[in-house]
């Protein structure tokens, strides 16, 4: 079961019923069920006569297994039962199924971007939802306004068999990871690839290679991830965002992200290919 768009399907539609999932957000954290085995969504109908959702927007997400899921956005005035808590989105991960996971990150995507977006940024209106598309209107000048996403690059550059990992500042502890970035206007996802590996660590790279593409929701992402091979350079980090960097072979890891990022899946490749004795 996975959880789908349905064409034509706008954030109201349907306005009744009440099965499905519901995802119910405070800030970034999830609404979700405490059971003997761990987080479970909320059923749509456990929120009946329960939330102070009177008043607040029910937003139609899509579907899991043929029933519609929905988003709600809750105030800070509200204590869950004994038997339910709010948890963020990314202790959810593995822990939840796929499918209300790629639900719930899409829904607090969604719920972020509506509390961002209550006016028109053109006249100053107030803005609505639309109707007939997944979108926004402004109920002054008929602006639309669409979900934004942010594309982002991330690539893993190998050189001699060995891989390139960077510390940023931002990371917690002494995480290291591979190269990332934000997309300029203007510019294609391999300039980017490029651009970033040569400001944050002085490198450049060829044989850029797609390998694959992950939806982040926290910082409203879409990752495009590639490969590529070390081409000229030494390292020379920037102490700007990058405070650490080298090269690092497959049985000499250090600190990595975890399982569920792009950036994970990356490494793990170039342990498969360059590696043979770490899982
Ligand atoms: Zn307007």
């Amino acid at each position: 079961m996975a959880f789908k768009f349905i064409p034509g399907i706008d954030y109201i539609y349907p306005s009744g019923g009440s099965s499905g999932q519901a995802f119910v957000y405070r800030g970034d954290r999830l609404l979700v069920k405490t059971t003997d085995q761990g987080p479970a969504p909320l059923a749509a109908d456990d929120l009946d006569g329960t939330l102070p959702i009177a008043g607040t927007q029910r937003l139609a997400l899509g579907r899991i297994g043929g029933e519609i899921c929905w988003a709600h956005r809750l105030g800070d005035d509200w204590q869950p039962p004994p038997d339910w808590h709010f948890e963020g989105l990314r202790n959810l991960f593995g822990r939840l199924a796929d499918a209300p996971m790629a639900a719930a990150g899409y829904g607090l995507q969604i719920v972020k971007w509506l509390e961002a977006h209550r006016f028109c940024g053109r006249c100053g209106a107030p803005t609505a939802l639309g109707r007939g598309a997944r979108m926004l209107q402004c109920t002054g000048c008929d602006h639309i306004l669409f979900p934004q996403v942010s594309p982002a690059v991330i690539v893993a550059v190998v050189s001699k068999g060995r891989l390139l990992l960077a510390r940023a500042g931002r990371f917690a502890g002494r995480m290291f990871s591979v190269i990332a970035g934000y997309v300029e206007p203007g510019e294609t996802l391999e300039e980017c690839v490029r651009r970033e590996v040569s400001e944050e660590v002085g490198l450049q790279i060829g044989r850029i290679r797609y390998f694959g593409s992950q939806p982040w929701p926290f910082t409203g992402s879409l990752m495009v991830a590639f490969t590529a091979m070390h081409t000229g350079g030494a390292i020379a980090v920037d102490h700007n965002e990058i405070l650490e960097a080298g090269w690092f072979a497959p049985q000499d890891l250090p600190e990595i992200p975890g399982k569920m990022s792009i950036a994970r899946q990356l490494i793990d490749w170039f342990v498969a290919q360059y590696g043979t004795n770490r899982i």
